[in-house]
């Protein structure tokens, strides 16, 4: 059973802060008003102090954010950019900059600049210390009050419930180590949930408060739908609870409703159906879960990249669009 009160875990040997060479990966769905402006900040935060590539990640876009990330890589060999051949959601898309990173850290980004990049600084300092993954959480979080609240909802049935090991509060704005970022894609889980993986690979996690800021321009890309799929992913793939809980039910409700039967009660029989139909829709989630870690269809293709992209990772026939300009 995890520590889901640890805060962090064991700093390694401290690291010079002039070590960090930093792909900051940015997945982008819909982003073409906020390109230029996060290319901007992430370059005027960063640029001086570390070795830079900022890699975007255009996650099937359907307005002008190609085209945007094409003009700033044109203008600046430090950026780098994978077209998605579709959209397959914000987990892939980052897996697929993580994969493609060129240097040995990853600082995770989004591109509405919700979180300030001149903060990285701080998960920069905490990462020298000697950390695997360095996690931001909000302190003073910038989201509708329905959407914090989902989050407190979510963290308590994984951490508290469910027992899941995720660090407290963390959120997509981090730093890690790129050979472990990339461990945790190449594990192509049936369910990918990087917060509850990295933690099953290393103890050397910490986490830090970071400033938040409202959306730049437009409006967020995450759906009701999406999230509440991604969370029942971490639920059912990474606690064996709910598949307990389902054979508990389905223990309990047998003799109710044998006691209903030989005493006529009415309530006892509804007692029983209730723990039939929890057991029945625990396990039917639970299978969902199960087959899907059994297919394995691609995490994400490429159709078009300035970076070499390896064969498998491609749209077939996208090739000749690929490798080129850097
Ligand atoms: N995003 C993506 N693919 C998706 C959904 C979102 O690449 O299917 C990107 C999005 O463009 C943004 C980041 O992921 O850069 C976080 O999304 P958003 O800001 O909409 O999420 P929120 O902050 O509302 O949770
Ligand atoms: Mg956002």
């Amino acid at each position: 059973m995890p520590d889901v009160d640890a805060v962090d875990g064991d700093a390694q040997a401290p690291l010079p802060l002039d070590d960090f060479a930093l792909t900051v990966v940015v997945p982008c769905l819909n982003e073409a008003d906020n390109i230029h402006d996060t290319y901007r900040e992430i370059a005027e935060a960063l640029g001086d102090r570390v070795n830079l590539e900022i890699l975007f990640v255009d996650d099937g876009s359907s307005d002008e954010t190609l085209a945007r990330i094409r003009s700033v890589a044109d203008r600046d060999d430090r950026v780098s950019y994978l077209s998605l051949s579709r959209n397959f959601g914000i987990e892939a898309a980052f897996s697929a900059g993580y994969r493609y990173a060129r240097y040995p850290w990853v600082l995770h980004l989004d591109a509405d600049l919700q979180f300030p990049p001149a903060e990285a600084k701080q998960l920069i300092a905490r990462a020298a210390e000697g950390y695997d993954a360095v996690f931001g959480i909000r302190v003073d979080r910038k989201d509708p009050w329905p959407r914090r609240a989902a989050s407190l909802v979510h963290d308590w049935i994984a951490r508290r419930l469910l027992g899941i090991e995720i660090p407290p509060k963390a959120t997509t704005f981090r730093l890690v180590r790129t050979e472990i970022a990339r461990r945790v894609v190449d594990l192509r889980l049936g369910t990918p949930y990087f917060l509850a993986t990295l933690p099953r690979l290393t103890r050397a996690w910490t986490t830090v408060p970071t400033a938040h800021r409202p959306r730049a321009h437009g409006s967020s890309k995450v759906t009701v739908r999406g999230l509440a799929k991604h969370s029942l992913d971490l639920f059912f793939g990474f606690s064996p609870r709910p598949m307990a809980a389902a054979v508990w039910a389905g223990l309990a409700g047998l003799p109710v409703a044998l006691a209903a039967g030989l005493t006529g009660s009415s309530a006892l029989f509804g007692l029983a159906l209730a723990a039939a139909l929890l057991a029945l829709a625990l396990m039917g989630r639970a299978l969902v879960h199960l087959s899907r870690g059994q297919t394995r269809p691609p995490l994400f293709l490429v159709r078009e990249a300035n970076v070499p992209v390896e064969a498998a990772d491609l749209l077939e026939g996208s090739a000749a669009r690929v490798g080129g300009g850097r």
